[in-house]
């Protein structure tokens, strides 16, 4: 690869997942924004936050848990649309990009990854499940706004019991 590829493919991603890192998806969701006021095209966030993560890594070691996280990501970008943009926002947590997305709709793919992610067989035979907030730039007038939302349902998620959708 040359050299100025491979420096802009290292700036922009997170080296464990290969996922777009934190930086790079805050441009992401910049542009997609600006799409939204100019043009009127909807996007919607998922955050997704693995449950009692700590305990697997107590349980398997930090190296399972890289796996784990690993093919995590590998599920997630299998599950959405090749114009959707899946991130490692922080540690165990992913930021994921719905364009042309709705709340409605948003809410669906969530579900949808919810219950992929409950099913699937990690190494070690490990289970997890995962909660996920969920939200609508149509909701919101500024990103910051949206962010923290999508942040707050989160959370509601794991207050209700964990293993679920918020919105
Ligand atoms: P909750 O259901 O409330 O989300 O519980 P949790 O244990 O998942 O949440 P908590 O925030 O207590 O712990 C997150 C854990 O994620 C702790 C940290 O060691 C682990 N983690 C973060 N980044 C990495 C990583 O890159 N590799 C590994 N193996 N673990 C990581
Ligand atoms: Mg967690
Ligand atoms: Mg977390």
């Amino acid at each position: 690869m040359e050299l100025n590829k491979k420096l802009k493919y290292l700036s922009e991603r997170d080296q464990l997942t290969d996922l777009y890192n934190r930086h790079k998806m805050n441009e992401e969701i910049r542009k997609h924004y600006y799409n939204f006021k100019r043009y009127g095209r909807p996007f919607s966030l998922l955050m997704v936050d693995i449950d009692k993560f700590k305990k697997i890594n107590d349980t398997y070691g930090h190296m399972v848990g890289d796996e784990v996280l690993k093919k995590l990501a590998k599920i997630l970008v299998k599950n959405i649309r090749k114009t959707d943009i899946a991130s490692r926002w922080v540690g165990e947590e992913f930021l994921i990009l719905l364009s042309e997305t709705d709340l409605e709709q948003a809410i669906e793919v969530a579900e949808k990854i919810r219950k992929t992610i409950e099913k699937e067989s990690f190494p070690k035979d490990i289970r997890i499940t995962v909660s996920i907030g969920v939200d609508s730039v149509e909701n919101h007038e500024h990103i910051k706004d949206l962010l923290i939302l999508v942040d707050e349902k989160l959370y509601k998620a794991k207050e209700s019991g964990r293993n679920r959708v918020e919105y």
